[in-house]
């Protein structure tokens, strides 16, 4: 999408802190952490959220969890939380589908 802030930035027209990138997603460090360690992964098809995820691209969903999976252990990250909020009161403010992976600090349940 043309106005979509995270398709921007997985093009590389918006700068971006990159973890990660294969050919289905791409990673990069939140602009505005709110533990030591929080990154994004977002595919690079654009998904609106988790309320488009349907059996025709579910398998990219999979890839992404078996990438966080990958990205945590090679980071030594034992514990940590993957969060992707959907719609605005829900705290969405970027309308592509993002799993937010945070790390390094206790957290609290439920969350605020
Ligand atoms: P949401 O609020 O939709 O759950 O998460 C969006 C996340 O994107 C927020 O944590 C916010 O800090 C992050 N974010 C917003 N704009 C940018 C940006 O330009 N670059 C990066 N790296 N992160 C961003």
């Amino acid at each position: 999408m043309s106005d979509c802030l995270f398709c921007k930035i997985v093009a590389g027209e918006i700068p971006s802190s990159k973890v990660y990138e294969d050919d289905v997603c791409y990673a990069f460090n939140d602009i505005d952490p709110q533990a030591p360690t929080h990154f994004l992964v977002v595919p690079k098809a654009h998904i609106g959220s988790v309320s488009e995820i349907t059996a025709d691209n579910s398998t990219v969903v999979a890839h992404i969890f078996e990438v966080i999976a990958k990205l945590t252990k090679e980071k030594g990250l034992d514990s940590y939380r993957v969060v992707s909020n959907i719609g605005e009161q829900a705290g969405q403010s970027v309308f592509h589908l993002h799993f937010h992976v945070l790390s390094g600090r206790d957290m609290t349940w439920p969350p605020g």
